[in-house]
């Protein structure tokens, strides 16, 4: 059986991560070498891929439940970490990759501040605060876990930090972030690559991710949403 929270529970963790985030200022944990990376200047609009995994439970219910829970945990990060929640992929299912253990579900979804205001590491904070509050634990590299949230991109930043690399170093080597991603930025730039990273997509060894139909899960890509990692030219 997965984690079940009950929703005094679910405020009770957001009310952690806002005390958290209070705790490292506006702008996390400043002034550490490689944090900050090249961000764009001044209030610009800045996006964050984050990407979504679960594989453990009964079944598959338990693991959607928690990225259903995720994500709206993620649109209360707003008030706190300047991020609001602007696109969510489809939902999609593959097979256990340099892992065992149930089939996992993946999505990948948006966020978007002002480029100022932002703080990788506050987010990589609230993220791991969410992961335990579904019961995460780590016994070994890749094991089975009911809540993986993972820092894909964060605008055009390049961040190596010893908790945080960004772009995330093995996302261009899994199909279950490159399809979603697809989904809901199809002309993004990666840092260094370019449009090139849509290629990566056919020559990956992870198993494809074959898509879940659902009538409540959240898609959501509003007409408004325009991608802003799209709009630089590198
Ligand atoms: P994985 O997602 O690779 O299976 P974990 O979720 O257990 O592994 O994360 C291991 C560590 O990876 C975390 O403690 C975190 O500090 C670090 N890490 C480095 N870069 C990132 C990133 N872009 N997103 C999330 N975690 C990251
Ligand atoms: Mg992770």
């Amino acid at each position: 059986m997965g984690v079940r929270m009950a929703p005094a529970a679910d405020a009770a963790i957001l009310t952690q991560v806002a005390l958290m985030v209070d705790v490292n200022g506006a702008n996390g944990v400043s002034g550490m070498s490689g944090v900050s990376g090249t961000s764009a200047a001044g209030a610009e609009p800045e996006q964050v891929v984050v990407a979504l995994g679960s594989n453990l439970g009964s079944d598959l219910g338990d693991a959607r439940s928690h990225l259903a829970w995720a994500i709206q945990s993620l649109r209360g990060l707003q008030p706190t970490l300047g991020l609001q929640l602007v696109a969510v992929s489809p939902l999609y299912r593959s097979a256990p990759w340099q892992t065992e253990g149930p089939d996992f579900l993946n999505a990948v979804v948006a966020l978007e501040g002002p480029a100022d205001a932002l703080a990788p590491l506050a987010l990589l904070d609230a993220l791991q605060a969410l992961e335990l509050s579904r019961g995460r634990q780590r016994p070994y590299r890749y094991a089975p876990r009911t809540l993986d949230l993972d820092i894909i991109l964060f605008g055009h930043r390049v961040i190596d930090h010893a908790r945080l690399q960004v772009p995330h170093p093995r996302a261009l080597e899994r199909a279950f972030v490159l399809q979603p991603l697809l989904d809901i930025l199809p002309d993004l730039h990666w840092p260094g690559l370019g449009g090139a990273w849509q290629q990566c997509l056919r020559r990956v060894q992870s198993p494809l991710p074959v898509r879940v139909e659902g009538a409540d899960w959240p898609s959501r890509q509003p007409d408004r949403y325009t991608p802003k990692i799209a709009s630089k030219n590198f």
